[in-house]
């Protein structure tokens, strides 16, 4: 069975917590940085390349336009390049027109940019719905990776009643997929990401890995550019679990994951070719 270890592509302060913004807008004196994820995002590429893992970027749009040569660089190292929606913002709250004209152009940018449209979706803040997955086949992706199969955790996740594996949605020929990220069977507790590792530990998430792929289940985790980001700011009113252990110790963490999990890693589009298709 295969594992993919994911990477959304975004600033520092996207994805923190309900209610960071402003406190994040006040720092910043309404002016926020772009390309905070150049340097963390260099860290995780080199660490893929030391263990010649190739696996799937879900690139902000806002984020490549800050640095489209780094989508290339991404690129060119062998990596797939997919969405992770041109603003960071709840899918589920916008016109879906409005969102499929952005979802549009952000596709044809990221396309223009490597030659290839990307296949596979991932909403900010793993919000969605079935209407947008609706309007992300319109549009033209293939999959989306945004389901956490998880307990109700309100404000954050909760499809308790989806599949844990890969599985068919709309009404594509050939098929549009929903590839949910990793949580423990049965318990359905979240595990995918790189805030699990940073506070409730290596173990937990290995632990979850490690059951999905003895089911047989193809296994994607993710991770942010703030997991290793070693300068992230210590803001008041931002609660400490958000920016706990980010840096190396989670870097670390992941290269311990590829190195211990004796499974093919690939990107998903290979992984839903391979396994599913
Ligand atoms: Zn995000």
């Amino acid at each position: 069975m295969a594992l993919s270890l994911t990477v959304d592509v975004e600033e520092w302060y996207h994805d923190l917590w309900p209610g960071a913004d402003k406190i994040i807008m006040e720092y910043y004196h309404h002016k926020l940085p772009q390309g905070t994820f150049v340097e963390p995002l260099r860290a995780i590429l080199q660490m893929l390349e030391r263990q010649r893992v190739r696996s799937t970027f879900f690139i902000l749009g806002e984020s490549a336009e800050a640095c489209p040569e780094m989508v290339e660089e991404i690129y060119d190292k062998g990596h797939e390049i997919a969405s992770h929606g041109f603003r960071h913002r709840d899918f589920t709250k916008i016109s879906l027109d409005e969102m499929e004209e952005a979802e549009k152009r952000n596709r044809d940018f990221l396309g223009k940019l490597t030659g290839e449209k990307p296949q596979g979706f991932r909403a900010p803040l793993f919000k969605i719905n079935s209407d947008v997955i609706d309007s992300l086949e319109k549009v033209g992706y293939e999959y989306d990776s945004s389901v956490v199969p998880s307990i109700s955790i309100p404000g954050w996740f909760g499809y308790f009643n989806a599949p844990l594996h890969p599985y068919r949605v709309g009404g594509k020929e050939g098929g549009f997929f929903e590839v949910p990220v990793a949580v423990f069977p049965y318990l359905r507790l979240p595990a995918g990401g790189g805030w699990f590792i940073r506070n409730f530990g290596l173990r937990y998430v290995e632990m979850a890995i490690r059951l999905l792929l003895r089911k047989g289940l193809p296994t994607i985790v993710y991770v942010h550019p703030l997991d290793v980001y070693s300068d992230v700011p210590r803001l008041e009113g931002i609660p400490f679990h958000t920016t706990r252990r980010c840096g190396e110790y989670t870097l670390k963490a992941m290269e311990h994951i590829l190195e211990n999990f004796d499974c093919k890693k690939m990107p998903i589009q290979d992984l839903l070719r391979e396994y599913v298709a």
